[in-house]
């Protein structure tokens, strides 16, 4: 089977083989047989989940000789023309690669002939978006008075970008995120076509990691099954897809369930260095949401019900952990110190004591957990204001945070900011808190530095210091060591 056969064969045809897009497709065949003709559609979602092909249906069921129940007959010549890409009444556009005014200029000198065998002129503009204003502007005035032979389709993957005029001369038409479910219903009836052998493991690691676009389950699908030669099973796809075993991710969920510094190292130690240390974070925190769904009763039948017993808070705070060094993968050469560092700090920050083989620091970790940088990118103050906090610290001590402020940008904290920083920080933690100010800032640790440091990809020294496996043990030794310092006391 060649490689761009399951992609270009399985392409929808007819409204009911769209998947996924239930609500979309019925609102248009309700308003096709009650001859409700709009002259401008906008379909709006991210990539991959029907878009361009909804609109192809569309056209084509506008055009079709003999139409059955909202549907396109698939069988006449504008039906048979359209399939084939040779409709000369039908063109497709991408905005990304000709958005300027002159070009848009060309197409709408085009609007104004009659359609040469169809009965409308179909103009199918994707990620119109990228379109420049005056271009939009050139637009809107075509969109104000089309001729009636005229349709326009738009495709949108960031619809806050078009402008307010277009959209309200639009039928605007909201696409979603194919569920995995749905996904794996359609790989399923595929692959029996295609006569694809396969397990059911594979087709939900498929389905995962397609992250809700038919259009990448098709792609992923081709480069398995291109790999496998046809006869999918789990250990292949998770290869080929670079997906962690999942015992790789019971080992770890067992360390962060025990705190268990000892078989963390020893994880390391016996660490294949073939997997991908990006995707086990991934994996993990996928796992770490199954729990705490599971643990809010969501019914799951498999092996992570033995990790239910992890606190809700832990597996918040774990799983928060995660998403914050996520970001690291991007700009570090040494994933697997980013992921020994990830862990660690999972441990180490556990608030419980009972049970744990680390018993936790002496330490507040209120203050510890307190992230200045990302609090004060999601706190709600004007511009002006954060721009000045950009070079502030700050520490949370229960319900006291105390902001420090550069020396020369003091006197520009006035009561109406004061105020204003008091309201956005007791409403980002939902608790009453008082808030103090000095000029003792720690340097290291404002939002400006930690830009500036994340810019010259020096992130996170102390994952540069673990890189080599003897760094690494080192500072684990030294960790026990501190810690078999306070558990005396
Ligand atoms: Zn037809």
């Amino acid at each position: 089977m060649s490689y761009l056969v399951l992609a270009r064969k399985w392409r929808p045809k007819l409204f009911s083989e769209v998947v996924g897009q239930q609500h979309v497709v019925q609102a248009l065949q309700n308003s096709i047989l009650n001859k409700k003709i709009n002259q401008a559609y906008i379909f709006n979602g991210t990539r991959g989940v029907g878009k361009t092909s909804i609109a192809r249906i569309l056209t084509k069921v506008l055009n079709c000789k003999d139409p059955k129940n909202g549907e396109p007959c698939n069988e006449c010549d504008q039906c048979l023309a359209m399939n084939e890409n040779t409709l000369l009444d039908f063109q497709e556009i991408d905005a990304a690669s000709r958005r300027s005014r002159e070009e848009t200029m060309n197409l709408l000198e085009t609007v104004p002939y009659l359609p040469t065998s169809s009965k409308y002129k179909v103009y199918l503009i994707d990620e119109v978006h990228m379109l420049t204003k005056e271009s939009f502007n050139a637009l809107l005035k075509t969109l104000e008075e089309p001729p009636p032979h005229v349709i326009f389709m738009f495709a949108t993957t960031e619809i806050e970008k078009v402008p307010p005029t277009i959209l309200s001369r639009c039928l605007q038409l909201n696409l979603r995120l194919v569920s995995e479910e749905e996904i794996e219903k359609q790989l399923s009836k595929i692959f029996d076509q295609e006569k694809i052998t396969y397990d059911q493991e594979s087709l939900k690691i498929i389905s995962k990691a397609a992250s809700g676009s038919m259009r990448d389950a098709l792609t992923i699908s081709e480069k398995v099954v291109s790999y496998c030669s046809e006869n999918l099973n789990k250990q292949d796809v998770q290869n080929i897809l670079g997906i962690p075993d999942e015992e790789i991710i019971f080992s770890i969920l067992d360390i962060l369930k025990d705190k268990d510094s000892v078989s963390l190292v020893k994880f390391f130690d016996d660490f294949d260095e073939n997997n991908s240390c990006k995707n086990i974070l991934e994996s993990l925190m996928y796992s770490i949401q199954e729990i705490s769904l599971l643990q809010f009763g969501k019914s799951i039948d498999n092996k992570l019900n033995k990790f239910a017993e992890m606190t809700p808070e832990y597996l918040q705070l774990i799983y928060q952990i995660g998403l914050s060094n996520k970001v690291y993968f991007e700009s570090t050469s040494d994933e697997k110190g980013l992921l020994a560092m990830t862990l660690i700090k999972m441990i180490a920050f556990s608030p419980e004591k009972k049970n744990s083989k680390i018993k936790s620091f002496d330490l507040k970790t209120d203050s510890l957990l307190f992230d200045w940088d990302q609090t004060l990118k999601k706190l709600n103050v004007s511009n002006l204001l954060k721009q000045i906090l950009f070079y502030a610290s700050a520490k949370k001590n229960k319900d006291e945070i105390i902001i420090s402020i550069p020396e020369d940008k003091f006197n520009r904290i006035n009561e109406s900011y004061k105020k204003e920083i008091s309201n956005s920080l007791c409403a980002h933690f939902n608790e009453v808190l008082k808030i103090s100010y000095d000029s003792q800032v720690d340097h290291e640790n404002t939002p400006s530095q930690i830009k500036n440091t994340m810019e010259m990809k020096e992130s996170d020294e102390a994952v540069d210091l673990i890189s080599k496996d003897e760094g690494f043990k080192k500072i684990t030794t030294e960790l026990n060591a501190e810690i078999k310092n306070v558990t005396k006391k």
